[in-house]
């Protein structure tokens, strides 16, 4: 049954980030979209050995369609389905590097990373920031609604990322690729690093058919 394929890889890819520490406690949570249903991780459980049968069920208003309790970060995932109707899944996650970077005073919210590599440049840029809000507010998911719109992934000031993809391979691969980044970030602080021009940004906009920031 297909469903269960995409509900196997959801716990599949929830283990693999726990297990490189991209996830910890039972911080993060991730969702697929199947038709006009969504299935979430649970609230309060670890990421490291779900079943298909722990995931929570629910339709895009939040009815519940089973019994498990979803992440208290529904709202949020459920905003980014609705402004985003390519979206198929969605990862949140408290990832080291990132979360520092989303720490740091000073960010620069229009652009709080530089165009380091190209693949940042193709895979997740423009990374949007969100100011804080608590976690699971109200507030939070409706920044997030405004927000999804422009940008893939999100910057959460002092929490955390968002990342959206039109399958779980690409939610996971933008994941992947802003940690990796905000890593490189931080290695080369204070090493005079060669970013890349506007030129090459541009030409890389142009060959992938990614919107100018100018044209947003
Ligand atoms: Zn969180």
């Amino acid at each position: 049954m297909i469903n269960q394929d995409v509900l196997g890889q959801l716990c599949e890819v929830a283990a693999s980030f726990y297990v490189r520490g991209y996830a910890f406690g039972s911080t993060g949570n991730l969702s697929v979209r199947v038709e006009d249903k969504v299935w979430i991780t649970p609230t309060g459980q670890s990421l490291k050995a779900l079943t298909p049968e722990q995931l929570a069920w629910v339709d895009l208003e939040g009815n519940a369609q089973n019994d498990c309790k979803p992440s208290k970060e529904l709202p949020v995932h459920l905003a980014v389905y609705r402004k985003r109707p390519e979206a198929r899944a969605i990862a949140h996650l408290h990832a080291g590097f990132a979360t520092a970077l989303a720490c740091l005073e000073g960010l620069n919210e229009r652009e709080p990373l530089p165009p380091i590599t190209p693949y940042y440049v193709m895979r997740v840029a423009p990374l949007g920031v969100l100011p804080y809000f608590r976690p699971g507010s109200q507030e939070l998911a409706e920044a997030v609604e405004k927000m999804a719109i422009d940008h893939h992934c999100l910057l959460m000031r002092n929490h955390g990322t968002i990342a959206t993809g039109t399958s779980l391979s690409e939610a996971v691969d933008r994941t992947e690729e802003l940690e990796a980044t905000a890593r490189l970030f931080f290695q080369l602080r204070g090493e005079g690093a060669r970013y890349l021009t506007g030129g090459e940004v541009e030409e890389l906009r142009q060959s992938c058919g990614i919107r100018s920031e100018e044209h947003r």
